[in-house]
């Protein structure tokens, strides 16, 4: 097992990973920049160092800062928690070629599934259900309106690089087609600095299903269920729920062992994330991302499962700690993303925490970092922690969820948890009917109620 572990990464994912490595008895380096020195992350870890000035791209993406801190350290291994470099094939190639582990997938596997084009193609040689498009990239908007009228409208341009979100156009037309098919190439080209594209049919009413697996790096793999990230703004996830209102156990065991059998063929070593959209009873593969996730919660709760743990493990060589037949489903869990935001206009709420009063009791969890007095810097993402619900069935959940958000106190700043507390009484949200594009809509239908200067 490793000695010391140096996490690579701030806010609440740090400090899950802290926790897991607590537990594993494995001794803590904590990086930070500047605007971190008073951070959980850093005040609870056995060591820290700082990696300079707060923006990202001097701090938390610089690559020799950190493995100054790993010599310095003695650490033999860096967990990179998601986002910054957690997925960035150079950064595994850079630590193995210092003899410190990587706690993920190899580089290989990490630049297959970067690259959308290349990890669609992967995905289809390996039995994946993949969205009908374009068998590659699209050179040009002749080439996408060619695949386009192939595959019938509305249809995606999507970039091969993106993430988040970006680089992603609809055209529900031929006439819309060179504009978006400009646009995305432009956005692409901004935020990825690469402007390959490819095109897919857009589908219209799908749920946003995604397969959490471990691979033990050798042949074998196992699923641990599905969670149902349908509620989103702008294709970013809002509200993480697991098991999905609309997946039985046939699909789930069925879509479950396809996807860990993939894992397993491919020789994937650690956590991964598998993601389709679902429409009419099918699976559809949009992506693969090749670290923990945001809501991985959710899946700790149902099944009690730490996934930090069987990262650990795997990346120590001591494989997945149990195989398929010990998995079990108990219950339902919910997440709610508490961002400091405004909850009607989004826009980013930095600042001091005034008062903090996390919600308690049977069934809830809160993941984050802040505290009373805390400031939130300005230069980082504005994820600020995340309320999991755990009951017995849906109904109790949600029922705690509500309780659980009653319970809430954060003053100083604005934070989405107002937003939550509309959604959980909300009658479709209640009986499980929702799509990609519900909260987009019901957003939209109150800012019109209410006036958009409002
Ligand atoms: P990113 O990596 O930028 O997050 P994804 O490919 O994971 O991009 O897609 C993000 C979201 O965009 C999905 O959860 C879904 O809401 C929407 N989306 C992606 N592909 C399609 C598609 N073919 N049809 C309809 N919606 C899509």
């Amino acid at each position: 097992m490793f000695g010391k572990i140096l996490i690579a990464n701030r806010g609440e994912i740090a400090l899950r990973v802290l926790r897991a490595c607590k537990e594993l008895g494995i001794a803590t380096v904590a990086v930070h920049s500047t605007a971190d020195e008073d951070a959980m992350h850093v005040r609870l870890a056995d060591e820290s160092v700082c990696i300079g000035p707060p923006p990202a791209r001097d701090s938390y993406l610089n690559i020799p800062q950190i493995l100054a801190a790993c010599e310095i350290t003695g650490a033999d291994a860096v967990h990179p928690g998601y986002g910054f470099l957690s997925e960035n094939a150079r950064f595994a190639e850079i630590l193995e070629a210092h003899k410190v582990a990587f706690i993920g997938p190899s580089a290989e596997h990490i630049r297959i599934m970067g690259d959308k084009i290349e990890a669609k193609k992967t995905a289809e040689r390996l039995g994946i259900p993949i969205v009908p498009g374009s068998d590659g990239g699209v050179a040009n908007e002749i080439a996408a309106r060619k695949i386009a009228a192939e595959v019938g409208y509305p249809v995606l341009i999507k970039a091969a690089a993106g993430g988040g979100g970006k680089g992603m156009k609809v055209a529900r037309t031929p006439d819309e087609l060179p504009d978006a098919f400009a646009t995305a190439r432009a956005e692409a080209r901004a935020s990825f600095g690469d402007d390959a594209l490819y095109v897919e049919k857009y589908l219209g009413k799908p749920r946003h299903i995604e397969i959490q697996v471990l691979g033990d790096g050798k042949n074998s793999g196992v699923h641990l269920g599905e969670r149902d990230c349908s509620l989103q703004r702008r294709h970013q996830k809002v509200w993480e729920e697991g098991p999905s209102p609309v997946i039985d156990e046939e699909a789930r065991s069925r879509i479950g062992g396809v996807v860990a059998d993939a894992v397993g063929s491919l020789g994937y070593s650690g956590a991964g994330t598998v993601e389709f959209l679902f429409e009419n009873g099918e699976f559809y593969f949009i992506e693969m991302n090749t670290r923990l996730q945001v809501e991985h919660p959710v899946t700790e709760a149902i099944t009690g499962i730490d996934l930090v743990n069987e990262q650990i493990r795997i990346a120590a060589g001591r494989g997945i700690s149990f195989g398929q037949d010990a998995v079990t489903f108990e219950g339902h869990a919910i997440e709610c993303r508490i961002n400091a935001e405004d909850p009607r206009t989004f826009a980013a709420s930095p600042g001091r925490i005034a008062n903090y009063h996390p919600p308690g009791g049977l069934g809830v969890r809160v993941d984050s970092a802040v505290y009373q007095g805390y400031r939130i810097p300005p230069f980082y993402d504005s994820l600020i922690g995340k309320l999991i619900v755990h009951g017995r069935d849906r109904t109790e959940c949600m029922m705690r969820l509500r309780r659980a958000l009653d319970e809430f106190v954060i003053d100083g700043i604005r934070t989405t948890i107002p937003l939550f507390r509309d959604l959980v009484v909300d009658e479709e949200i209640v009986a499980g009917q929702y799509d990609i594009h519900w909260l987009e809509k019901r957003l939209s239908a109150s800012v019109d109620a209410h006036g958009r200067t409002g």
